[in-house]
């Protein structure tokens, strides 16, 4: 497989560091809110690119992280602490907004068929582990006590803008206009490994420590939570690419400060998902939520299609219209493969020849738009459905589009013997209602079908519905 590696810019031919496993690690989300639909676009094309390490024949093993302590406004530890201002905002204390996100967050990934990471841990539970680091690199001369803080010395490194992309002026995040700078840093990019109370009093969550009680910074958990599960080496780390600089920067840094060598060989980033008017936002215009997607009619996994049509490594802009589109794909595609009749035996030649495009395409930096169009490749070939069912049932694996699923749902909708007025009456006033983009009233209907025991299901025919 090649993959586009972050840090040497350009297209690498994946090897692991193991024959027997690849180790992957991947930013968590930061559990002060709802996860919105740019951050999901990182998880999805991530859990993409583990189901296909694992679809050619790779045993993988991926850790991810909950950040739930230490991470501030600013990712140049500045700013207001979001966990706080989470629970600021929601009257509620720091760990029930924790827990409360974290599972609104995986619920929102199982709608996206975005399955869990083999290892989850919060940052709360490593606190040892952050101090071990710490101890460590100071005993180094890595680290340095000031102000109450403990800092990682950038300059006794070789080299610290490892992924290059930076220009040197925009590496300096401490001076942001609005944003005070730390005078307690010797150098512009030094960031903070350990937080005491001599600098936010109103933190939530403090822990003892040797330079006082406080709390560990943002980027240090990231290192001793892979390290944690994954021993002094990785394969793959995974995040949007907001976290290049200074997340994934600082991490680099004070990961291979403490083992003494390299850590991570692959970086994989996930390009941002931007509105039509630029950067999305939790707090500005519209929050573009998986649920909102589902208020106003779409499945999850349309989603889930309109990021797989475009490469990762793309900016991908959102637009209602946009995913309107890739909802008709979707209805097209499955009431495409609602046709194929089951049964029959699978021609293994067929089968292979069809598999090979599909792989072709994932081993070409995981060009997921072209695994679609391998998707519509089956459904042209000439081959008997029994082939075709298969193939698409292997592919979808990766995919995770439940293209066989959703199909048979839909072929087993409205029997077409069935008439039911009062029934017809409510589908045909929930349809008007949501082209009048009446989301609520569309939804009171569909919830009173569904106390009546019927299901509604929207086609690219029209809106189906059966007795559930
Ligand atoms: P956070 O919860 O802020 O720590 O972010 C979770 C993940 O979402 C990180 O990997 C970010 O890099 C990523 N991310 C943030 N904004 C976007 C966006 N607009 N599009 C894609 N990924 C994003
Ligand atoms: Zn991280």
């Amino acid at each position: 497989m090649y993959l586009y590696n972050s840090l040497s810019h350009k297209k690498e031919l994946f090897v692991p560091n193991h024959p027997d496993i690849v180790k992957m690690y991947t930013c968590g989300p930061t559990v002060y809110h709802y996860a919105h639909i740019g951050n999901l676009r990182s998880y999805i094309m991530e859990d993409v690119l583990e189901k296909a390490l694992r679809y050619l024949g790779y045993n993988v093993k991926r850790v991810m992280n909950i950040t739930d302590v230490g991470h501030l406004a600013s990712d140049a530890d500045t700013g207001e602490d979001k966990m706080l201002k989470g629970a600021k905002r929601e009257n509620k204390t720091v760990m029930d907004i924790a827990k409360f996100y974290t599972d609104a967050f995986f619920a929102d990934c199982a709608k996206l068929n975005i399955k869990t990471p083999d290892v989850v841990e919060p940052a709360t539970n490593c606190i040892d582990e952050y101090i071990h680091m710490v101890e460590t690199l100071l005993q180094k001369e890595y680290a340095y006590f000031a102000g109450g803080n403990v800092y990682f010395d950038t300059s006794k490194l070789e080299k610290y803008n490892v992924f290059f992309d930076h220009k040197e002026e925009d590496l300096e995040v401490g001076v942001r206009e609005g944003v005070e700078e730390d005078s307690n840093k010797r150098n512009k990019n030094d960031f903070v490994l350990w937080f005491t109370k001599s600098k936010f009093e109103d933190q939530a969550l403090k822990w003892d420590s040797p330079w006082g009680v406080g709390y560990p910074g943002w980027h240090i958990e990231c290192s001793c939570i892979s390290m944690k599960h994954l021993g002094e080496d990785m394969d793959i780390h995974c995040g949007g690419i907001d976290n290049a600089f200074p997340h994934h920067t600082n991490e680099i840094a004070q990961s291979e400060a403490y083992l003494g060598h390299k850590w991570c060989n692959y970086w994989f980033h996930v390009h941002h998902l931007n509105t039509e008017g630029g950067k999305m936002s939790k707090s500005k215009g519209e929050f573009l939520t998986v649920s909102l997607l589902e208020e106003k009619g779409y499945d999850p996994l349309v989603y889930r299609l309109f990021c797989l049509q475009s490469h990762y490594r793309r900016n991908l802009v959102f637009s209602w219209e946009n995913l309107e589109n890739a909802k008709v794909t979707y209805e097209k595609l499955i009431a495409k493969i609602a046709t194929l009749e089951e049964g029959g035996e699978v021609e293994s030649e067929a089968f292979a020849a069809l598999k090979q495009r599909f792989e072709t395409a994932l081993n070409g930096d995981l060009n997921t738009s072209l695994a679609i169009t391998a998707v519509y490749d089956v459904l042209k070939a000439k081959t008997n459905d029994a082939t075709k069912l298969a193939a698409l049932n292997d592919f979808d694996y990766v995919l995770g589009l439940d293209l066989l699923k959703a199909a048979k749902r839909l072929s087993e909708a409205q029997p077409k013997d069935e008439v039911d007025p009062e029934i017809d009456a409510l589908v045909a006033a929930r349809t008007a209602a949501k082209k009048e983009k009446n989301w609520a009233e569309a939804d009171r209907i569909r919830d009173e079908l569904k106390a009546r025991g019927i299901e509604i299901i929207d086609t690219p025919q029209g809106t189906k519905w059966k007795r559930v």
